[in-house]
């Protein structure tokens, strides 16, 4: 499409024709509404607002898979890499049966967004695969990531794209992907992906890095709101990497954790909860639902639980149009990647409920894989403690640029979040030109 430097344009998220309710969950369609609105309000020059409404490359792949019982299943999957101006692109991989490439490239886009927000030198990739890995064998998840991992081989790399896990994807998978690339160049390359483990090139502090920076951005906002974390009742839903390594920092730090929950349904317990023990439990059975010491919540009400603090840390769409009127929480931290659709986030605004969006919340995680690629190419290793502060840091520094860009504007934290990545963006856009 042709623009011209004096025209704006309306969304272009080639999302399918839907309405209503379909559209409030398109997680494409509520990304380029969140960029047209930022856009808008920076007076964002026409040029640069159209490259983001694009994703660089976007490549699908067949992913056949030799299955344990000797059939042949062929899975597709897909790598987009939504921007690489200010680096190569970063993003997770994810393996959930309901994965689409509308969802891939939103959270692609939320990658670019998010690197730009805590200022690494990234652009944002995304992946996935159509598949449900808690159906399939170790091996058959084995052989779906290897061949997967070929056949985007041809995009990834450690100065073009590099891979990390997301849900339901970890760091034996992560093992298996840096295998699997090294096998095919013929020498040994852990900064390809991040995520990994320590025996194979992984980072000290990167698996709770995303739960630590929950916590790092929720304390600051404690002390900037001015009031007692200790004293806050929190609740945390999912209970994954992200939310089980939450819940287990606010407790060590005092914190009343009061609700947790996974897809089997929520623990609530007005005293707080034993996290270490429902953790012990987690890591015998499949969900925490049946776990004997705390009150049962069903999934839906358990986000209407009174709390002061609530924390998604699941999968998108959970705070919907539906369910925003009623929830008790007065701050909402999004660990996971977009949470609550744009039709929630107006009500949250109009209810005096501040939110804390993920592409700031939840930066723990990339930094930290930043942190792992940096290690790796220098091939020199930092304690766990360095890591950590380093880590703060940059979180805290990013929180109180968001904030105080709120404050000032009058604007909510998401579209100050929005704000400060973009402009950071768009002088990157605009310093190096348009090719050719
Ligand atoms: N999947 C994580 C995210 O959504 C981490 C990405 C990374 O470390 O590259 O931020």
């Amino acid at each position: 499409m042709i623009i011209m430097e004096s025209e704006t344009k309306t969304p272009s998220c080639e999302a399918p024709v839907e309405s209503g309710e379909a559209l409030e969950l398109n997680p494409w369609h509520q990304a380029m509404e969140q960029l047209e609105r930022a856009g808008a309000q920076m007076r964002m020059e026409p040029l640069v607002l159209e490259r983001l409404r694009h994703c660089k490359r976007i490549l699908t792949v067949s992913v056949p898979v030799r299955m344990d019982d000797g059939s042949l299943a062929v899975f597709e999957g897909y790598r987009i890499q939504h921007n690489l101006d200010r680096g190569p692109a970063k993003g997770g991989i994810r393996y959930h049966p309901q994965v689409s490439l509308d969802e891939i490239k939103a959270l692609a886009f939320w990658m670019t967004m998010k690197c730009a927000v805590v200022n690494l030198p990234y652009g944002g990739a995304k992946g996935g695969v159509v598949c449900d890995p808690k159906k399939m064998s170790l091996g058959e998840v084995e052989r779906l990531t290897r061949r997967y991992t070929s056949e985007i081989s041809i995009i990834i790399g450690p100065d073009k794209d590099i891979p990390a896990p997301d849900v339901n994807t970890n760091e034996q998978i992560m093992a298996w992907m840096m295998d699997t690339y090294s096998m095919n160049i013929g020498y040994s390359c852990p900064g390809v992906v991040t995520g990994k483990p320590i025996e194979a090139g992984g980072s000290l502090g990167r698996r709770e890095a995303t739960g630590r920076g929950v916590f790092y951005v929720t304390r600051e906002l404690a002390n900037v709101r001015g009031f007692d974390l200790r004293k806050a009742p929190v609740i945390i839903q999912g209970f994954g990497n992200v939310g089980s390594n939450a819940a287990k920092i606010f407790a060590e730090h005092g914190c009343k954790v009061v609700g947790v929950s996974d897809v089997g349904g929520g623990l609530y317990d007005a005293k707080g909860l034993d996290i270490e023990d429902i953790a012990a439990y987690r890591s015998k059975h499949d969900t925490i639902a049946a776990y004997s010491k705390a009150e049962h919540i069903g999934v839906d009400p358990f986000l209407e639980v009174p709390c002061d603090i609530l924390i998604p840390c699941a999968m998108e769409n959970q705070i919907t149009h539906r369910n925003a009127p009623k929830i008790k929480a007065k701050y909402i931290i999004e660990g996971a990647n977009g949470p609550t659709t744009n039709e929630a986030d107006r009500i949250l605004n109009a209810r005096g409920v501040m939110l804390v969006p993920d592409i700031l919340a939840n930066a723990g995680g990339v930094t930290v894989s930043y942190f792992e690629w940096v290690q790796d190419i220098q091939a020199y290793f930092w304690s766990e403690k360095d890591i950590n502060a380093r880590l703060q840091d940059i979180i805290v520094k990013a929180f109180r640029e968001v904030y105080d860009l709120a404050q000032k504007e009058r604007t909510d934290m998401r579209m100050a979040a929005f704000m400060v990545g973009l402009s950071r963006l768009a002088k990157t856009v605009r310093i190096r030109g348009t090719f050719p």
